[in-house]
Formats: C-alpha cells, sequence, structure tokens
C-alpha cells in the first residue's frame, strides 16, 4: 500500500519545510518539495491532506513501564494499552525494560524472550532496555548474548537496597568495565541509597511517613549526589552514562557540573518533573501524584525547562508506570503505596503547550522526543526521522487542537489522568506506524500485535 502526505509542514533536518512524503509498504519512498511529485508516481495511493499542520517523525517514549509487576501488583497498562495510549499521543516507538529481578532463575536472553512475549500485542514498535541488579561472571556472558539480539542499553539503580535493585558499588565497577566493552550505554536511575535510608530511618521514627513527606525522604541531594558520583565513575572508565528521570534542580545542577568538567553525561527528564509539583501530594487524592524520585517545587520545573532549552538535558520522556486509582489508593504513607503515574499518550501534548512558552520550537521538540531518543538509543535514522528508506513513522500535528487532558479523552487503562487540570493546545491526531495508519484523524484503525521489536543497534554515545 502506498500513502501521499501533502500539504504539511515536515520538520525535516532540523528545520521546517513545505515537503510531501510518497510512503510505500512500511518505508518512506520519497520526500521532496509538491513540483516534484508527479501524478503517475502518487496515483494509486491513498491520499492524506495534512492542511497545513506539522508533519513530525513518530515520537519515541524511550521510557515505559508496561506490563511492570511490582510489590504484587501488576500495572493497569500492559502491552497493547499502554502502547495505545502511545499512539494516540503520537509515540511510534517506545522502549521498555527487561527486568532480571524477577526473573533470577532465567538467563538474560530467556528472560528478554519472554518479555519480547509479553509485548506481542504491542500496538507500535519497541525496543528493550536491560535492567541489571546484580553482576557476576554469568551476567558478562549473558549481556554478550543479549546485545547480540539486539539490546544496547543497560538500566542500573543506585537506591532500592532492600527492594534488591541496587547494584553495589564494586559490581558498579565491573558491569560498566564489561558495558565499555560491549558498548552498552548505561541508564541510570541516580539517587544515593545513603541518603534515602538515613532519611527513611529518621522520618520513620518521627512517624513522618505521609507521601506529604516524600520529597523530603527522596531528596533533591540524593539526586544530586548520585549523578555526582556517576559521573565521576565514568570519568575513571572513559564511557558515557545516561541518566533517566532527572527531577530536581539540584540534580541538573550536579549534572552540568560533570559535564563542563567534560564527562559523557547525558540525561532524561519527564513531563511531570516539569509540570507538576509537590503542592500536589498535600492533596486529598496525592496519592495519584505519587512516583519516584518524587515532585518537586515550581523552581524545579522551571530549572529543568532551562536544563531543556540550554541543551543540558537531552531527552524528555515519560517513566509511563500506570496504577488505576484503585491500586493507588491503598494507603497513604510513602513505604507502602504503588509509585508511577501514566504518561506516553500526554507526553508530546504537554511538552508542545508548555514547552513552547519556554522557547522550546517545534524541531527542538523533535530533537528531544524523537531525534535525539533514536540516536542515543541505537534506532536512528530508521527511528527518529523523515528520511527516504527509513521506517514510515509519521505523526501529523495539529499545533492549534485544544484538548483537555481528562481521562474520559485518555486511552490508558489507569482511568484517571494527573494532568486533568491541563488544557492543552495541540495534539497529535494522525498516526502511522511503518506505513500503517493506525490513527487517521482521532479514529483508531490500527490492531493488536502490529508492533515489532526493533534491534537496537550500538548507542551514538560510543
Ligand atoms: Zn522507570
Amino acid at each position: 500500500m502506498s500513502i501521499y502526505i501533502k500539504n504539511g509542514k515536515v520538520v525535516y533536518d532540523s528545520s521546517v519545510k513545505n515537503l510531501n512524503i510518497l510512503v510505500e509498504d512500511e518505508h518512506i519512498k520519497k520526500i521532496d518539495i509538491p513540483e516534484n511529485f508527479d501524478e503517475a508516481e502518487i496515483n494509486d495511493s491513498k491520499i492524506i491532506d495534512a492542511e497545513g499542520r506539522y508533519v513530525l517523525p513518530g515520537m519515541i517514549d524511550a521510557h515505559t513501564h508496561y506490563l511492570l509487576k511490582s510489590r504484587n501488583a501488576v500495572t493497569a497498562d500492559d502491552f497493547y494499552s499502554g502502547s495505545l495510549a502511545a499512539a494516540f499521543g503520537g509515540v511510534t516507538t517506545f522502549i521498555d525494560y527487561i527486568d532480571d529481578q524477577h526473573d533470577r532463575d532465567n538467563t538474560l536472553k530467556e528472560s528478554m524472550e519472554n518479555r519480547k512475549d509479553e509485548a506481542r500485542d504491542a500496538v507500535v514498535d519497541y525496543s528493550l532496555h536491560q535492567v541489571i541488579t546484580h553482576f557476576d561472571d554469568e551476567i558478562a556472558r549473558e549481556l554478550r548474548e543479549i546485545k547480540e539480539q539486539g539490546v544496547n542499553s543497560i538500566k542500573i539503580f543506585t537506591t532500592y537496597r532492600k527492594e534488591g535493585y541496587l547494584l553495589e558499588k564494586e559490581n558498579l565497577y565491573e558491569l560498566f568495565k564489561i558495558s565499555k566493552q560491549l558498548e552498552l550505554l548505561p541508564t541510570v536511575h541516580a539517587e544515593d541509597n545513603e541518603i534515602i535510608e538515613n532519611n527513611e530511618e529518621k522520618y520513620k521514627a518521627q512517624d513522618k511517613t505521609g507521601i506529604e513527606y516524600h520529597p523530603d525522604i527522596r531528596t533533591d541531594k540524593s539526586e544530586a549526589e548520585a549523578v555526582k558520583n556517576i559521573g565521576e565513575l565514568i570519568d575513571i572508565m572513559g564511557m558515557p552514562a545516561y541518566i533517566a528521570h532527572l527531577s530536581s534542580k539540584l540534580g541538573l545542577q550536579a549534572l552540568k557540573q560533570q559535564q563542563s568538567e567534560g564527562r559523557d553525561l547525558y540525561a532524561e527528564t519527564t513531563p511531570h518533573y516539569l509540570v507538576l509539583n509537590r503542592e500536589f501530594l498535600e492533596r486529598e487524592d496525592g496519592y495519584l501524584y505519587f512516583m519516584t524520585p518524587p515532585l518537586r517545587t515550581k523552581e524545579d520545573n522551571e530549572s529543568l525547562w532551562r536544563g531543556l532549552t540550554d541543551d543540558h538535558v537531552d531527552v524528555v520522556a515519560t517513566d509511563h508506570c500506570a496504577f488505576t486509582e484503585a491500586q493507588k489508593k491503598i494507603g497513604d504513607d510513602s513505604f507502602d503505596i504503588l509509585p508511577g503515574i501514566p504518561g506516553s499518550e500526554t507526553l508530546l501534548p504537554l511538552v508542545h503547550h508548555f514547552g513552547s512558552e519556554k522557547g522550546l520550537d517545534i524541531v527542538d521538540i523533535v530533537n528531544k522526543l524523537s531525534k535525539n531518543p533514536a540516536k542515543i538509543f541505537g534506532l536512528y535514522p530508521r527511528k527518529g526521522s523523515l528520511k527516504e528508506g527509513t521506517d514510515a513513522d509519521i505523526i501529523i500535528f495539529d499545533p492549534e487542537l485544544t484538548r483537555p487532558l481528562d481521562s474520559i479523552f485518555m486511552h490508558s487503562m489507569a482511568e484517571y489522568s494527573p494532568y486533568k487540570h491541563i488544557e492543552v493546545k495541540g495534539f497529535p491526531v494522525t498516526t502511522i506506524s511503518r506505513g500503517e495508519i493506525l490513527i487517521n484523524e482521532g479514529a483508531y484503525r490500527g490492531f493488536r500485535g502490529h508492533g515489532q521489536f526493533i534491534e537496537a543497534e550500538k548507542s551514538s554515545l560510543f
């Protein structure tokens, strides 16, 4: 099947151009000025009139947790509903996780196969990061195996010792050594465990365990300390690393310090650290705004926006981890509650709506949400660009369309929206994934299992 997209403002090679696009089967066959297409070429194509709206490469949500099993609970979104919501938000690729902590009896490769099986209903394409919570010679050998299968990034935690996620310092060194050899990009959940455990004891002793204290327990200082430690480690190792979900001004300052000293440290933040703040935790429904790291202050929001506009922060992804209101409501104690909020569907609309006021133009937004993550996670130019021969992952984005972000308009099975108080201007209307029109002017016509696992290549950071 072929599709001809005309009258669009296309973000192409870091500028906005009036180009038409011819898609044949799964790929972009031709992208050129309108005059260079003749009748015969587009004869049998389905014609999509973009009517002057933006035509963009599909967004990449580089940090999702669909079908996450945590503390005897399972997230509301599985790979089908999560990726369906993502598609409505203009996301055509997501990157999820293979969790070795839940799968200790299996090799990494077996866990990977299991994860791919769980993801078989995905609506859009995906790639995978490998979580590493322990290290030995066996893991080193298995990392080689999964790299051959197209996994080129790992995820480590500098916190959650009691939960079994913390990778101890001596192991961290060994793991980074192997990942440098294999050119596997380490991505890091950066919070200093010692600071947090000390705070936990202190706050527990004072009976201050409510969710409103969460930001005081998991402090910005703990984030900054962990960022600094990772920076120092990669300096010794001579390799790059990527900080996941940077949440605070102090964390950003630590990142900038490391970058200014020449360390190859890159970072992602999320929409919730840009537009929500800790005052939400004081509300009656504060449990709906509980995640880790916690929400900070408005000043932290502003600081992270500046981190994006001055390019210290490279990517915005969501950390989508959707539980239902009922699942979240089990208590108001920050030690019991399930952390995480939905996000994939609102990623682009939120960054566009608020980012436009902060000085991000449409090209910057495409860079942060599509091109940069594609490069960093080894998917470029197949994903994250509109070029001849690449996957036809294309969205039409209407910058004038206003939409309240209420859950009745959303597709996550969380069935609540942390952004229900917000009405955005600008929303994607059409989503094409590998030449398949999944959403056409807001109407879903995709199908289960269209999404495929995409083997990642080496990260551009190596
Ligand atoms: Zn996460």
